[in-house]
């Protein structure tokens, strides 16, 4: 999927905490997975590893669950709350989304390395993305206008 649409999404799955800092906070969590976009093409200029960091490289372990889990229980562990949810749960609406990726993305790394997508993919840039993007952005301004 492209940016927008995990935007999109992450900001439509924030609503259901029913508060415009969660919606915020979703909105970050949502496309920061696809960090490693830049990581690894950094990563790819200072080691010439092209690619073959399985950690640095795009769809690595960014799109693993261990990362927000590990985020949720650090900030618990720092703050004793969990008002880092809706972040968490921006994080996973990205991997979700990402399963529907043709390569699919390694979700159980680093305890399981095969990579999992649903049955039927999505093709980032394609028209089903586009079509996506602008049915989620259509929900969230459509239940955003009613939350506020
Ligand atoms: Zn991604």
């Amino acid at each position: 999927m492209i940016g927008l649409t995990h935007l999109a999404f992450g900001l439509l799955s924030g609503e259901l905490f029913k508060s415009k800092e969660a919606i915020l906070l979703s909105g970050v969590g949502s496309v920061l997975p696809d960090i490693d976009v830049y990581s690894g093409s950094i990563a790819t200029k200072i080691t010439f590893a092209s690619g073959k960091n399985r950690y640095l490289k795009h769809r690595g372990i960014m799109h693993s669950l261990t990362v927000p889990l590990l985020i949720a229980v650090i900030y618990f562990a720092l703050f004793g709350n969990m008002l880092i949810l809706p972040f968490v749960s921006g994080y996973i609406s990205h991997l979700f989304l990402d399963m529907f990726n043709p390569s699919g993305i390694p979700l159980f790394s680093p305890f399981y390395g095969k990579k999992i997508k649903f049955p039927y993919t999505v093709k980032t840039g394609s028209t089903q993305d586009y079509v996506l993007s602008v049915l989620f952005y259509g929900l969230f301004f459509l239940f955003l206008f009613q939350l506020f």
